[in-house]
């Protein structure tokens, strides 16, 4: 017993250190997956254009978040973060700035990319869902072949708004036998309504700031 102390008392101070760099080594690796730009930031590095592209719309325009380093790294680490620690298969991203933060996503999840594009833009036979606009319907398709049965898909957007986009997103997928784990989006306009529509669907959704109004 005595030598047993002993010999804990001697590698205490080793061990104290091991513990000390394993808790820095998990809090470096940590930060460089989540980044160290805070959420307001994020939303600071939105710009606004009221009246685009119709009076009475505010343009909530991520380009000038996608042109700066840290934010863009910082965006893309916070939109995967939830879906980190389960299986996805494949990300989804909707045209044309789902594109953008879809692929960036895909590669951090280790996983394939999708795009969902506006009718007649893909080269393969396609799928195509429509969904309603304020003024009339629009169509998106994507490839027949690009989802496999019983695949676990992300969609990806940079914002929520009715959620018509993303709902129409979601049917192609469940129609191609895809199975949803969720939808992650930088934006999301809560008045509009657009997270309680998928959520009626079952869709975990993920937005990491909203705005008020249109
Ligand atoms: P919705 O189908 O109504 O959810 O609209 C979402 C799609 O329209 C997304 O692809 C957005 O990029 C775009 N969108 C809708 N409203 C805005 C807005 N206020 N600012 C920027 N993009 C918008």
């Amino acid at each position: 017993m005595f030598a047993v102390r002993q010999t804990w008392a001697a590698n205490r101070p080793l061990l104290v250190r091991t513990f000390y760099l394993a808790t820095t080594v998990i809090a470096n690796l940590r930060r460089d997956f989540v980044g160290e730009v805070s959420l307001s930031d994020l939303k600071g590095l939105i710009r606004t254009i009221p009246d685009y592209p119709k009076p009475g719309i505010m343009f909530r325009d991520v380009t000038t978040l996608l042109g700066d380093a840290q934010g863009f790294k910082a965006a893309i680490a916070q939109m995967a973060e939830p879906f980190r620690t389960q299986p996805v298969d494949a990300v989804v991203g909707i045209e044309a700035r789902g594109f953008i933060l879809g692929g960036a996503i895909a590669d951090r999840l280790g996983c394939g990319f999708v795009p969902i594009r506006k009718k007649g833009k893909l080269p393969w036979k396609t799928i195509g869902q429509e969904y309603t606009l304020e003024y009339g319907v629009d169509v998106i398709e994507m490839h027949e072949d690009a989802i496999r049965k019983g695949e676990r898909i992300l969609i990806v957007d940079d914002l929520i708004a009715t959620g018509g986009t993303a709902e129409a997103a979601s049917k192609l997928v469940t129609r191609s036998g895809g199975v949803i784990v969720g939808a992650t989006f930088i934006i999301d306009l809560p008045d509009l309504g657009g997270v309680k529509l998928l959520k009626s669907h079952g869709i975990a959704c993920h937005a990491l700031v909203s705005f008020e109004g249109h």
